[in-house]
Parts: structure tokens; C-alpha cells; sequence
């Protein structure tokens, strides 16, 4: 077994190219995984160069996320979005709209991603599809991102004619049993197949996975990396495992800032032309996180200021004083990593 100091660049080189034994590119994942110092720097760059090929123009992607209803039915054992007590809210369709024009028009945004709690009810996704469609209308240039789960087929076929263009479903673990334990009222092969149902339905698919979930192993990861390489995705996502407060895993330990921007790194070099964003998870526990996870291989930045400000504490993420960077601090990152950054 190779130590920190014993990674090789011939170890990461293997990460991208292809025909490897199976064997092989696992060791040199798991290698990777534990890159520190000189030999994590040379993944990173690794990870910009393969970056650099899927997008020589340098561009970035900046969206804004209106997190439209906290009401969720599962109750994953990390995730406090809509716990008991918590007081419910959904945003109605014609102020989705007023929101979207906003920041069409202010803040200059052409990508908004429609996150929820996840909850198949009819009226309730009625109310999303009908202002998707009208702010398709209004706005036709803008890209539209849905982000509320599992769904049935019909209702991401109604969504897909609204003119949602893309949808992000993270798979969180790819092994069944994994995921099955941090979302016990969950199944995986369902999750699976509405991967498939959104890709057969010509969505932009997304995905992800959270590093540092307890009972994950590095088979896993290296198992998570490659399920999403495999699926040929739009969007692909890590973030790093910090559970919510007052949930099943609140004592647990937070994942490793480290080993989840190598997975990012990974992520990067095995899918080049993937938009993939840096998230406010690897900042919250790392100064400057989020600047690393540009320089990662990530070209992707997410801002929550489209949620209206009586609502924002309504839907914690990792705890009820959420970490919200602004959009001037996540410029100034992207930039600094030599990205350019696009409306
Ligand atoms: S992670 Fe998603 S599906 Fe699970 S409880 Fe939180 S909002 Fe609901």
C-alpha cells in the first residue's frame, strides 16, 4: 500500500485514460483519494487541464437557486429540510414568476435552479410546472433547472413541455444498501430509474453524491465515481457530508474536506465537459473551501438569493444559520481561479 507520500503523477495519470484494468484505475483512484500536498496539487492541475479541454473558453456558470417549498415526504437521516415543527411554506407559481423576472432583470441571472423538499403532490407539482411555464414564456432565454426529487414520468413529461431544459437528481450513494440507510424511506432503483425516465425525456441530466456519509467506504467512492462518469452527464456534484441538526445523524462526523476535493478533482478529469459546482459545504468547513473546489476542476457556482428573506430560514441545509456566500464573494473566487464568469 502506497503512503501520502508514495502517490506517483503515473497514479493519477492512469484516472483518465482508458483501457486499464478494472484493478488498476480502482487502486489509482483510491490513491488519489488520499492525495495530499504536492501530489493533491498535481491532481488539481490534472483536474484544470482536463477542465481546460471540455471548456478552452474558461467560462463559469453562475445560478441562483429559489428554494420554492420546504415540505418534504422523506426524511433522510441527515437532512432537516421540513422536520416536524418546522413551519411549511410553497411558494405560489405567479410569485415564482416575480422572483424569475428579478433576477432576470437586476441581477442579469440566465440559470435558476427550482430546488424543493421532495413531494410528488399533484397541486403541489401543478403549482411548480405552471411557473415554469410561464417564466419559459415571459423569459425564453433562461434555463431552467428542477431540482424536487423523484418524480412519477408523467409529471417530468409535463415538466420537460413547461420547458424546464435541465434536472438534477443526486444519487447521493450509488450502492443500494448505502443509500437505503441514509434515506430509509427511500429506494434506490426507483431513484435509478428516474435518472433514466429525465435523460429519456431530453432533460440535461445532473447528479451527485455526498463524500463522507457515515458507512461509506472507499470502494464506495470509487464505485460513485464511476456511476456518474458512466451516465454521461450534464451537471455532476460532491459535497462534502455535514448532517443537520436535530436529525438521525447529528453526531456523526462531518466528512473530509480533503478527500472530497480530490473526488471533485476525479469527477473533473474523468468528465470534462460537466458543469460542476463548488458548493457552500466545502466552504463552511474549510476557509477558502470553495475557492479550492474551483480550483478542483469545478466551473460551476450556485447563489440563494432567490429565495424571498422571511422564507430563507425555513430551509436549512446544514443547520438553521445556513452559510449563504454572495454573489460579489463567489465572483471574486471564480475569477481568482482564472474562470470567467457568465450571467
Ligand atoms: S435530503 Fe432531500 S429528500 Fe432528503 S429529507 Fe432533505 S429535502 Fe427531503
Amino acid at each position: 500500500m502506497k503512503t501520502n507520500e508514495g502517490v506517483q503523477l503515473h497514479d493519477l495519470q492512469a484516472i483518465g485514460s482508458q483501457g486499464f484494468e478494472a484493478d488498476v484505475f480502482d487502486e489509482s483512484i483510491k490513491v488519489a483519494l488520499k492525495a495530499r500536498g504536492e501530489a493533491q496539487e498535481q491532481l488539481f492541475e490534472m483536474a484544470r487541464a482536463a477542465r481546460l479541454t471540455g471548456f478552452p473558453d474558461r467560462r463559469a456558470e453562475i445560478r441562483s437557486v429559489v428554494e420554492i417549498s420546504n415540505i418534504c415526504k422523506q426524511r433522510c437521516n441527515y437532512c432537516n429540510i421540513g422536520s416536524e415543527g418546522t413551519k411549511k411554506y410553497v411558494i405560489p407559481s405567479d410569485d415564482l414568476v416575480d422572483i424569475a423576472s428579478f433576477l432576470y432583470r437586476e441581477r442579469g441571472r440566465r440559470v435558476l435552479l427550482l430546488q424543493s423538499g421532495e413531494n410528488k403532490d399533484k397541486q403541489f407539482v401543478s403549482n411548480v410546472i405552471r411557473g415554469c411555464a410561464l417564466i419559459k414564456d415571459k423569459m425564453p432565454d433562461i434555463q431552467l433547472i428542477g431540482c424536487i426529487g423523484n418524480l412519477s414520468y408523467e409529471q417530468y413529461r409535463e415538466m420537460r413541455q413547461a420547458g424546464v431544459d435541465r434536472y438534477l437528481l443526486k444519487i447521493e450513494a450509488s450502492r443500494p444498501s448505502l443509500y437505503e440507510a441514509v434515506k430509509p424511506h427511500d429506494k434506490w432503483a426507483e431513484r435509478r430509474q428516474c435518472l433514466d425516465d429525465l435523460a429519456e425525456l431530453g432533460f440535461l441530466v445532473g447528479s451527485g453524491v455526498i463524500v463522507g456519509l457515515p458507512g461509506q467506504t472507499e470502494d464506495d467512492l470509487v464505485g460513485d465515481l464511476k456511476f456518474l462518469s458512466d451516465l454521461n452527464l450534464h451537471m455532476v456534484s460532491a459535497s462534502v457530508f455535514i448532517p443537520g441538526r436535530g436529525t438521525t445523524y447529528e453526531h456523526m462526523p462531518c466528512g473530509d474536506v480533503e478527500t472530497t476535493l480530490n473526488f471533485m478533482a476525479l469527477l473533473r478529469i474523468k468528465n470534462p465537459t460537466a458543469l460542476m459546482p463548488t458548493t457552500s459545504s466545502l466552504e463552511k468547513l474549510k476557509a477558502d473551501g470553495q475557492y479550492l473546489g474551483v480550483m478542483a476542476g469545478a466551473n460551476t457556482v450556485t447563489i440563494h438569493d432567490g429565495t424571498p428573506q422571511a422564507l430563507q430560514h425555513l430551509f436549512p441545509i446544514y443547520d438553521e444559520h445556513r452559510y449563504r456566500p454572495n454573489d460579489d464573494y463567489l465572483r471574486a473566487i471564480v475569477e481568482r481561479a482564472g474562470l470567467r464568469l457568465l450571467a
